[in-house]
C-alpha cells in the first residue's frame, strides 16, 4: 500500500511516499517558499541523484500538484500514476481538546480544525490548506490526520490545567497540550522494542531536542507530563524560543515601551540559544563558538543542559522512577557533548553514560549509551515521525 505523508508548514511542504507496511521510502522532498519569491522543490529518491526544480509556488495546492506530478513523472517519478497512492497522512500540529487520536479526515474534522485556528495560528492554516489541496487533487483518496498533541492527551488534569482561574480552561481552552507527540510516541515505542519489554511495563523520559525541544514523561505507555504547554513556547530553552520564563516579564516590558507584538517576537524568535549567545540559533554554531571560548555561547549551552537536567529530575520524581532515558531529534541525536553534560552527575538517579561510546558512536545511530550496570538505560533513538504517520494512515485507511 502506497501512503503519501504530507507535512505542511506556513511557507513549506514536506512529503514522503512510503510503501507500507514495511515502511520503505520511495521518494521524499521539500517544497520551499510557498506564496513567496524563490519557490523551489527538492525531490529525492533513494539511490538516485536529487532533482531540484525552481518554480513559483502560489499556494499549498500548487505545491501539492507539483509533488504529485513529480511522483508520477516518467523521468523523476517512482510510480506510474497517482492513482497508486491509496492514502494520504497529514501531520497536524494541533488537535485541540477533541482530536485525541489519529483519525480519518472528513468535513467535521476540517470544520473543527478551523474552529481552533485561534489557538494554533501558525500551523493550523497551512495544515488545513494541505488537506484541502489534497481533497481537490486526489478526490476519493482517504486522508488521515495525525496530531502532534494527541499522544499527550492522556495527561492527568493536574499536569495540564494551569493554576490560573479555572474558567480560562473551561471557556478559552487554555491548558497544556504538549507538542512533538508523534516523535515522543515513536521513540518511546521503539525503545520498548529495543529493550525487549512492553511499553506498559516501562517508565520512560523522551528528550526531543531540535530547533524546537520538548521533554515527555511516559509511564506505562501513557504521557503523564510534557514540557511544552498551551503553545510550543513553554519548557526548556530552544533555538530561538525562550522556553519558560516568569510571565511578569511580559507586562513589565510592555510598561517599558515595547509593544505586545515585539515582546512576542522577542520570546519566540530572538531568545533561546540565539538570544543568550548572540551567535546563532543553530546549536552547531553555538557549540563551535563555545569551544573557541565565547562566554555567552558557553552560558547558552549551560542553560540548555541545566534545563534538560531539571526536567529529567522532575519527571523521574513524577513517575517514582525511571527505566529509560531517550535522546532524539537534531541535537539529541547528534550532539554527544550535550548528552554527556545532561547526564553528568546524575548517578544518584541511576543515569550513567558510557562516555567513550557516547563520544564515538556514529552520528544518528540507534544505540544504548548507558554504562554497564546503570540502573537507568539511556538510549539514542533517531526519530521518524513520518513513518509513524504512515503507519497510522495505513491502519485507518484500511479499516
Ligand atoms: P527541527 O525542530 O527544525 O525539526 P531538527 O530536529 O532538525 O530541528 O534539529 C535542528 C538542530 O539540530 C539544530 O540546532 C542543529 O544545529 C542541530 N544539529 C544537527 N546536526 C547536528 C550535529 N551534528 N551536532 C550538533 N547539533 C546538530
Amino acid at each position: 500500500m502506497k501512503v503519501l505523508v504530507i507535512n505542511a508548514g506556513s511557507s513549506s511542504l514536506k512529503y514522503q511516499l512510503f510503501e507500507m507496511p514495511e515502511g520503505r521510502v520511495l521518494a521524499k522532498g521539500l517544497c520551499e517558499c510557498i506564496a513567496i519569491e524563490g519557490g523551489c522543490i527538492t525531490h529525492k529518491r533513494p539511490g538516485k541523484d536529487n532533482y531540484k526544480v525552481e518554480v513559483q509556488l502560489d499556494n499549498h495546492e500548487t505545491a501539492l500538484s507539483w509533488v504529485l506530478k513529480l511522483l508520477a513523472d516518467s523521468e523523476y517519478g517512482v510510480i506510474a500514476d497517482i492513482s497508486e497512492i491509496e492514502a494520504v497522512g497529514h501531520r497536524i500540529a494541533h488537535g485541540g481538546e477533541k482530536l485525541k487520536r489519529s483519525c480519518l479526515i472528513d468535513d467535521g474534522v476540517i470544520k473543527y480544525l478551523y474552529s481552533i485556528v485561534k489557538i494554533n495560528p501558525l500551523h493550523g492554516p497551512p495544515a488545513i490548506a494541505g488537506m484541502e489541496g489534497c481533497r481537490k487533487l486526489m478526490k476519493d483518496v482517504p486522508m488521515v490526520g495525525v496530531f502532534d498533541t494527541s499522544f499527550h492527551s492522556t495527561m492527568p488534569d493536574h499536569a495540564y490545567v494551569y493554576p490560573i482561574p479555572y474558567e480560562l480552561y473551561e471557556q478559552k481552552s487554555i491548558r497544556r497540550y504538549g507538542f512533538h507527540g508523534t516523535s515522543h510516541r515513536y521513540v518511546a515505542n521503539r525503545v520498548a522494542e529495543l529493550m525487549g519489554k512492553k511499553i506498559e511495563d516501562l517508565k520512560i523520559i523522551t528528550c526531543h531536542l531540535g530547533n524546537g525541544s520538548s521533554i515527555t514523561a511516559i509511564n506505562g505507555g501513557k504521557v503523564v507530563d510534557t514540557s511544552m504547554g498551551f503553545t510550543p513556547q513553554e519548557g526548556i530553552l530552544m533555538g530561538t524560543r525562550s522556553g519558560t520564563v516568569d510571565p511578569t516579564i511580559i507586562p513589565y516590558l510592555v510598561g517599558e515601551g515595547m509593544t505586545i507584538d515585539e515582546v512576542e517576537k522577542m520570546l519566540n524568535k530572538q531568545s533561546g540559544l540565539l538570544g543568550v549567545s548572540g551567535v546563532s540559533s543553530d546549536s552547531r554554531a553555538v557549540c563551535d563558538a563555545a569551544a573557541e571560548g565565547n562566554p555567552r555561547a558557553q552560558l547558552a549551552l549551560r542553560i540548555q543542559y541545566y534545563g534538560i537536567k531539571k526536567y529529567i529530575g522532575a519527571y523521574t520524581a513524577a513517575m517514582n522512577g525511571l527505566d529509560a532515558l531517550v535522546f532524539t531529534a537534531g541535537i539529541g541525536e547528534n550532539d554527544a557533548l550535550l548528552r554527556q553534560e545532561v547526564c553528568r552527575d546524575m548517578d544518584y538517579l541511576g543515569i550513567v553514560l558510557d562516555g567513550e561510546l557516547n563520544r564515538t558512536l556514529p552520528r544518528g545511530t540507534e544505540a544504548e549509551l548507558s554504562a554497564k550496570d546503570a540502573k537507568v538505560r539511556t538510549w539514542l533513538v533517531p526519530t521518524d515521525e513520518e513513518f509513524m504517520i504512515a503507519q497510522d494512515t495505513a491502519k485507518l485507511a484500511s479499516l
